[in-house]
C-alpha cells in the first residue's frame, strides 16, 4: 500500500492534517488547494490535472457538492483506469451518488467516506470514517481509513456514508440545542451549572453534548466552552450539515421536525452573532436572550 501515489485535493482545516498524518506514515502524497497559502512540508501539485495523472488514489476533502463536482469533472477523465477516488468532504447525498456514478462509467473505483471527529481527530488520526461503495473497494484502501482515523463503518451502496453523517449531525444539532436549552433554564430558575452536569451526565438527560463537550465554561471536560467558543465545530458547518439533513429528508418524503427546527435556531444564531463560533456558543446567546 505505501508503494501507492496519493493525491490529495482539499488542504484546508481539515485535509492539511490529514494528509500530514498519512505522510508521516510513510505514504507518498502530492497535495493540491485552489489556495496557494497552504502546508509547505506536503509536497504539491501544480493542477488537479497533475494530481490525477499521477495517483493511484485521490482523496478529496472540499468544502461543499459544488466543489467536489467541480473537481470531480477535472479529474475523473484523467485518472487511471482502476484508480480510486475518496470523498472526505460532507456533501449533498445526490452530489455523491452522481461522482460516484460518473467515477464507476469511467472505470474509477469511487467511496463517499465523510468523517466525524473534526480538527483535532484529524490531527490525531483517530477519525471515524463512514462509508458508502464496494466492499472490494473499500477493502483495497482500508489502511488509508486505519492510519487517518480510529473507525471505518462501511454503510452500504454509494451515498450512504453521507446519510449517516447527517443523520448523526441532525442528532447533535438538536441534543446541543437542547442541552444549552437546559442549561439556560437551570440557570434562570436557580440551579447551580455543575449540579445540573453532576445529575445529567450520570442521568438519562446524558449525551455526547453534555458529556464530552459541555456548552457551559468550566463545567466537564475542556471543550470550546473554555477556550471564548473558538471552534471546535462551528455554528456555520452545524447549519450547513443541517440544511443538507432537511434537502435530503425532503427528498425522501420524510419529515424531521425536530431536525428543522435546530436547523432554523442555527440559522437565527449564525445570521446574529454565531458566524465564526462554536455550534456549543448557543448557550450564551440563549442566556442573553438574544434568540
Ligand atoms: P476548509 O474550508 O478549511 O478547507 C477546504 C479547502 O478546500 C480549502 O483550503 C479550499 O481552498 C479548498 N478548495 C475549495 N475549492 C477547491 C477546488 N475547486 N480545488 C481545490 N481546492 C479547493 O474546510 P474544512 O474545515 O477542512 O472542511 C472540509 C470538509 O470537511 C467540509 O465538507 C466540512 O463540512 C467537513 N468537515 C469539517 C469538520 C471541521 O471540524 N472543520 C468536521 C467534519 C467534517
Amino acid at each position: 500500500m505505501q508503494n501507492k501515489h496519493i493525491g490529495f485535493i482539499g488542504l484546508g482545516q481539515m485535509g492539511a492534517p490529514m494528509a500530514r498524518i498519512l505522510m508521516k506514515s510513510g505514504y507518498q502524497i502530492t497535495g493540491f488547494d485552489a489556495n496557494t497559502c497552504t502546508d509547505s512540508d506536503i509536497s504539491m501539485a501544480e493542477s488537479t490535472h497533475q494530481i490525477a495523472k499521477q495517483s493511484d488514489i485521490v482523496i478529496t476533502m472540499l468544502p461543499d457538492g459544488a466543489a467536489v463536482s467541480l473537481v470531480a469533472n477535472e479529474i475523473i477523465p484523467l485518472m487511471r483506469d482502476g484508480s480510486i477516488l475518496i470523498d472526505c468532504s460532507t456533501i449533498d447525498v445526490k452530489t455523491a451518488q452522481t461522482v460516484g456514478t460518473y467515477a464507476h462509467s469511467s472505470g474509477i473505483g469511487f467511496l463517499d467516506a465523510p468523517v466525524s471527529g473534526g480538527i483535532t481527530g484529524a490531527a490525531a488520526g483517530s477519525l471515524t470514517f463512514m462509508i458508502g461503495g464496494d466492499a472490494h473497494i473499500l477493502q483495497q484502501v482500508l489502511p488509508l481509513f486505519e492510519t487517518m482515523g480510529n473507525k471505518a463503518v462501511h454503510c452500504g451502496a454509494i451515498g450512504t456514508g453521507q446519510i449517516a453523517k447527517i443523520c448523526n449531525n441532525m442528532i447533535l444539532g438538536a441534543t446541543m440545542i437542547a442541552t444549552c436549552e437546559a442549561f439556560d433554564m437551570a440557570d434562570k430558575l436557580g440551579l447551580d451549572r455543575q449540579s445540573m452536569f453532576d445529575v445529567v451526565s450520570t442521568s438519562s438527560g446524558y449525551s455526547w453534548s453534555m458529556n464530552a463537550y459541555c456548552p457551559a465554561p468550566g463545567i466537564g471536560p475542556d471543550s470550546p466552552a473554555d477556550h471564548g467558543y473558538k471552534p471546535g465545530f462551528s455554528a456555520d458547518l452545524m447549519l450547513k450539515d443541517l440544511g443538507l439533513a432537511i434537502e435530503a429528508a425532503q427528498m425522501a418524503g420524510a419529515d424531521p421536525r425536530i431536525g428543522q427546527c435546530a436547523r432554523e435556531i442555527y440559522a437565527a444564531f449564525v445570521e446574529t452573532s454565531g458566524k465564526g463560533m462554536d455550534f456549543s456558543a448557543i448557550l450564551p446567546w440563549l442566556n442573553a436572550n438574544k434568540c
